[in-house]
């Protein structure tokens, strides 16, 4: 589970998250949407430990987080943009959390290598990130993530990439590898189709500020206001 209580974050003047407060369950599939410069990623980065602690209280798995360094954190994070190390090989991006963290040869073989059979990417270790497609390496971010078992996954719009096909392809497998793995997830998404048909339940985010929360169809059916019903309605 993650508990936001009263998280805020300014940058400069600009206040970019304003008493945030968001209770994800154990095992949930939680999406968080909102237009382009709502805060989303800011949030995701916050809860992972990359931002700054400034104000506010956070909880995963009932215990307080707050202000603790991202490694003490157990939370994998899938960045907007992959961050693979190109001049890596695929297996080697995947074992780079292990080695970090010191865990023994043996041990790092048998992980990289379930971590990648997870993502279907088995045949690819020696490849380098350039020389896959966005789908390839968005699996490779996933398995990156996976690797280390972290307690929470956050994922910031790791879809947003690829082309429509492979998007819906790679939300069906995403989500049941979610299932399987049992494993609290938040997904950010600027796509309201996406947060409709996979998530458990959605935030919906507006300039820093936490507009509603609920099931698709409570959000759907029952918005609080018109930039709600303006922001999930327009699937139609
Ligand atoms: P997108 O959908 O485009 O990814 P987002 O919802 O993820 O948007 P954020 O990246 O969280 O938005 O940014 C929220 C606001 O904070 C934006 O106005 C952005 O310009 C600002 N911001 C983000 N990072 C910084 C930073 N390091 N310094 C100053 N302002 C920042
Ligand atoms: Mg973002």
């Amino acid at each position: 589970s993650v508990h936001c209580r009263n998280v805020r974050l300014s940058y400069g003047r600009t206040e970019v998250l304003k008493d945030v407060n968001l209770d994800i369950e154990p095992g949930e599939f939680f999406a968080l949407l909102g237009p382009s410069g709502s805060g989303k990623s800011t949030l995701l980065r916050l809860i992972a430990g990359f931002n700054p602690h400034q104000h506010g209280q956070l909880l995963v798995d009932g215990k307080d987080v707050t202000g603790l360094p991202p490694w003490e954190r157990n939370i994998g994070m899938v960045f907007q943009n992959y961050a693979l190390w190109p001049h890596m090989t695929v297996w080697d991006n995947v074992a780079f959390g292990l080695v970090e963290r010191r865990v023994e040869k043996a041990a790092l073989r048998q992980r990289v290598g379930a971590a990648l059979e997870t993502v279907g990417l088995s045949a690819y270790g020696q490849r380098r990130p350039n020389q896959l497609s966005g789908g390839q390496q968005q699996r490779v971010a996933l398995a990156r993530t996976i690797v280390i078992e972290p307690q929470v996954l956050l994922l910031d719009e790791p879809l947003s990439n690829l082309d429509k096909t492979l998007r819906v392809q790679m939300r069906q497998e995403l989500l049941a590898l979610q299932r399987r793995l049992g494993i609290t997830t938040i997904f950010v998404t600027h796509d309201q189709e996406e947060a409709m048909t996979t998530a458990d339940r959605m935030a919906v985010l507006d300039k820093g500020v936490v507009q509603q929360v609920g099931t698709p169809a409570a959000l759907y059916d029952h918005p609080v206001n018109t930039f709600v019903a303006g922001f999930v309605g327009t699937m139609n």
